[in-house]
């Protein structure tokens, strides 16, 4: 956990250095539609000024009491705040000019929000609204809503600039989640073990085929595998033995099943394999073959470890009307090969016309 946590606090304390270009950029174009405005109402040298201190010289000063700070998350959290509150002061100081104004809250609170700092957006409002307030007392500015076209051009740059930013950091997030989703699901159906599927998904793989069965008669067999006395192994050999020998089952599995087929850790050391599209008699050969082989299985690591598996067969069948029917079956199945001495092969299937594939 500490080392995640402190991952993630490297991350935090980082962030001012992310958001510093950004703000350069950001409070140089938001310096572009003040100036505007400045230069329509011939303002006086002290806006002037307050522009190159407030949009100019601020994202420097922002990075230096970032960096200077001893929580310098923190800091910067403070800093996005003061960002908004220069917004704010704008608005009066730009004599309530329509466009600017609403251009420049809009970006700062949307830059508030797009921060993932939490509820910071809704921390930014008193700053941005008493700003505003508090200037438009002190200077008391007439009211001049409208944009001339020198204004709207000037005010363009940040617009399209800061909508065409977040739209690919938007998309940028999109295909992280996705991609990070995608890796989230891959871990949900997989065995990390066995590599093999992992029983949910597995599950969901047979009840489709046994809902395609009822539906288009496409035949399914299902088989159940059990390690035979594998308690044994672990108490004799050691659990680092009992471990190897679990994901040596999966790599073995694997190598004996169809493409088509699905094999999936039931739990422990029970294993599940799904065959679509198969005759019985088809079915009952890869249920031997893994058989076989597990018994020739020798562990590169515990050489002296001996295995052998009990495999219980189901063909799907109109009476099985849910999944659990069907693999209570295979279950009574391998019941039986466990009660008729273990290492071998008790099938629930149709009576097949090529006679038992096991003589
Ligand atoms: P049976 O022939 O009746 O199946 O006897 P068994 O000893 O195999 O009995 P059972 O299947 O009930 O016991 C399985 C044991 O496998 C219980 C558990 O301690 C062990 N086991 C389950 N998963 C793992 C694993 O991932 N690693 C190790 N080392 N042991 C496991
Ligand atoms: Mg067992």
């Amino acid at each position: 956990m500490s080392h995640f946590s402190s991952r993630q606090d490297d991350f935090k304390q980082s962030a001012y250095r992310r958001i510093y270009p950004l703000r350069v950029v950001g409070m140089a174009l938001g310096a572009l539609a003040i100036a505007g405005v400045l230069i329509d109402q011939h303002a006086a040298p002290w806006r002037w000024a307050l522009m190159v201190v407030s949009c100019l010289l601020w994202p420097h000063i922002a990075l230096l009491r970032a960096r200077l700070s001893t929580d310098s998350y923190r800091a910067e959290r403070h800093n996005l705040l003061i960002d908004s509150a220069i917004a704010g002061l704008w608005v009066p100081l730009m004599h309530f000019n329509l466009l600017p104004s609403v251009v420049l809250v809009t970006v700062t609170t949307f830059d508030k929000l797009s921060s993932g700092m939490h509820r910071l957006w809704l921390a930014s409002l008193p700053g941005l609204f008493g700003a505003g307030l508090l200037t438009a007392l002190i200077v008391r500015p007439p009211v001049q809503l409208e944009s001339s076209l020198l204004v709207v051009l000037c005010t363009l740059p940040l617009l399209v600039v800061h909508t065409l930013s977040s739209s690919i950091g938007s998309y940028r997030l999109i295909r992280t989640v996705s991609r990070q989703n995608k890796l989230l699901e891959q871990l949900r159906r997989t065995d990390t073990q066995t590599g093999l599927y992992a029983r949910d998904h597995w599950q969901e793989q047979a009840d489709a085929a046994l809902q395609r069965f009822h539906a288009t008669g496409q035949p399914a067999c299902l088989m159940m595998i059990d390690v035979d006395h594998f308690k044994q192994v672990n108490d004799t050999f050691g659990h680092t033995a009992g471990d190897e020998a679990i994901s040596a089952m999966g790599q073995l599995i694997r190598g004996c099943i169809r493409t088509e087929d699905c094999a999936g850790r039931y739990g422990g050391d029970e294993f599940a394999v799904l065959c679509r599209n198969i005759s019985p008699h088809e079915a009952l050969g890869i249920a031997e073959r893994i058989r076989a082989e597990v018994q020739m299985l020798r562990l590169p690591h515990h050489p002296d470890v001996q295995l052998s598996s009990s495999i219980g067969l189901a063909a799907a069948a109109p009476e099985f009307n849910t999944l659990q029917a069907w693999m209570k079956a295979a279950d009574a199945s391998l019941y039986s090969a466990k009660h008729q001495g273990r290492n071998q092969v008790a099938d629930h299937l149709p009576p097949s016309p090529l006679g038992d594939c096991r003589a």
